[in-house]
């Protein structure tokens, strides 16, 4: 082993070629190329395989990181994909899109030492994607029939690895989603530059193919109750993630010209898969030739200020009240933007928009800093007073964050119970909700997070859902044998 691996002192970290920005910008492509094969074997030989590997711990699935990087800078890849698989329901999403620096590669030993960490996200997205090209992702298979369903409520990354699980264990599952095609925020939130679209589809074909039955354009608490959906299926997981946008409560927040970042995103991607949408070009939602201002610091603020700089937008700035050092979204995200020609005005807030019959024009932003740390030990921004400033902006992108949706009114569930943010409440074990036999996973529990969490998420409640199956089960022979 030691002659493959080590190898951190002698070859230097090295990413996959990124295209450069000038190109990238005229496109939705992804920005990073392939590894070629001996450079990901290279890469992976980096690691000195720790008896304590902080990367695993560190990542919300714990994959088994040390042991696939062996493998793939042994040659062996098809073995370091069965392992990365047996982890994770969307391996090659989470190497693209996971904020690593935050997690995994962060806490990489190696990139303490200051030699810079293993490349695990590439190296995870590489054997996967090689795995989908060579033909070792199989068919999904349903287990033995159980003779109960399952509905899940939300296609997001969340729902889709419940429901995988689930019909491995032998479950008829149906997917509820509101949108016309599976994948959540993969499909709708996050641009193709980030995660192309086909990398999400064939995730979704696969369940299909496998007997997960899809109901789009299907909404609950419009379509349907949850008490209806209740008695359709023996349990029911609601993963319906957190789309209440916040809103811009300052003078002029209403103004034409002013739009919700999610409606931005949405269109974008509907227009990247090819959908027909009229007169979007000429509209509110898109960019070109405007000046635009994205409000907000996190991966949201960084997917728009991208996306508009794609669109051929006049110019496009971030404001965000705090510095780049506390801004919630990834470094390496922030790092793509500025290459890209986003600039930043770090520790600035909006104080009012400006223009005429409520047409925004600008926005008039107050300067920041960063006051004494308080209770939870953040440092809270402070107005500097009389160091306003104005920027050009005919279109403003409200970026602020998601709270939940107010599920127990929508869903006709009085008896739902809520946090007081509004997320559903969990058992933390059981992930069961305040209602018997209706369980609950990612965002709408957590409030806005990660990918990988969601995934982690489903994984546990599939195995909750299917512990409460089986206990309901036994009781009902026992009965049955009485
Ligand atoms: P979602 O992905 O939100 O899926 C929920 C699904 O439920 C949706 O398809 C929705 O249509 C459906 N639904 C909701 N209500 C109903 C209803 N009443 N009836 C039927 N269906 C319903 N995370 C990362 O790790 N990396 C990133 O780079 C990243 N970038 C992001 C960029 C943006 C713009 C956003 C908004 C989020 C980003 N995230 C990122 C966060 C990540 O996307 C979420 O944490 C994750 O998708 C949550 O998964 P989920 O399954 O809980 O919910
Ligand atoms: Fe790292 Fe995310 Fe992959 Fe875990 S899932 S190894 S955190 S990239
Ligand atoms: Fe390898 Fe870094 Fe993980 Fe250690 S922390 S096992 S060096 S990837």
């Amino acid at each position: 082993m030691a002659e493959r691996m080590l190898k951190f002192t002698v070859t230097p970290r090295s990413t996959p070629p990124k295209r450069d920005a000038d190109v990238r910008k005229a496109d939705f492509h992804e920005i990073y190329a392939d590894f070629i094969d001996q450079k990901a074997s290279e890469q992976a030989s980096r690691c000195s395989q720790c008896g304590v590997p902080y990367c695993q711990t560190h990542c919300p699935l714990h994959n088994n990181i040390p042991d696939w990087l062996r493998m793939t800078a042994e040659g062996r890849l098809q073995e370091a994909y069965a392992l990365s698989q047996a982890t994770s329901s969307m391996p090659e999403v989470c190497g693209r899109i996971c904020p690593q620096d935050r997690l995994c590669e962060g806490n990489c030993v190696i990139e303490q030492s200051g030699h810079g960490t293993v490349t695990i996200g590439a190296v995870e997205r590489y054997i996967n994607d090689k795995a989908w090209e060579e033909g070792w992702v199989q068919p999904l298979v349903a287990g033995p029939d159980r003779g109960r369903s399952v509905g899940i409520v939300g296609a997001g990354p969340a729902g889709l690895t419940a429901a995988e699980r689930l019909r491995e264990m032998g479950y008829a599952v149906t997917v509820y989603d509101r949108h016309d095609r599976p994948g959540g925020l993969l499909t709708y939130g996050i641009p193709g530059f980030k995660l192309e679209k086909p990398v999400v589809e064939r995730r979704t074909r696969r369940l299909a193919d496998g007997g997960v039955e899809f109901k789009l354009g299907f909404e609950v608490g419009r379509d349907a109750t949850l008490a209806e959906l209740r008695e359709r299926h023996d349990a029911v997981l609601v993963a319906t993630g957190v789309y209440k946008a916040r809103d811009l409560t300052v003078p002029g927040g209403g103004s034409d010209g002013v739009v919700a970042a999610l409606d931005y995103l949405i269109a974008s991607n509907r227009e990247d898969m090819g959908d027909e949408q009229p007169n979007y070009r000429h509209g509110p939602l898109y960019a070109a030739g405007k000046n635009v201002v994205v409000v907000g610091g996190g991966d949201t603020a960084m997917d728009c200020v991208r996306t508009a700089i794609r669109q051929g937008a006049a110019a496009v700035t971030c404001l965000y009240r705090r510095d780049r050092a506390n801004m919630p979204g990834s470094a390496r995200e922030v790092a793509h933007a500025e290459e890209e020609g986003v600039v930043f005005e770090w520790l600035a807030a909006p104080r009012a928009v400006t223009g005429e019959a409520l047409h925004a024009a600008g926005l008039r932003a107050a300067r920041m800093r960063l006051g004494p740390p308080d209770a939870s030990g953040r440092q809270a921004p402070e107005e500097v007073e009389g160091a306003d400033f104005e920027l050009k902006a005919d279109l403003i992108i409200k970026a602020l964050g998601f709270d939940p949706e107010d599920l127990p009114t929508a869903f006709a569930a009085p008896d739902l119970a809520v946090s007081r943010w509004g997320t559903l409440k969990a058992d933390f074990r059981s992930m069961m909700t305040s209602i018997p036999g209706v369980f609950a996973a990612g965002d709408i529990v957590r409030g806005a997070s990660l990918v990988v969490w969601a995934i982690r998420d489903g994984r546990d409640a599939a195995a909750a859902v299917d512990r409460y199956l089986q206990a309901h089960a036994s009781a009902d022979a026992l009965l049955a044998a009485e």
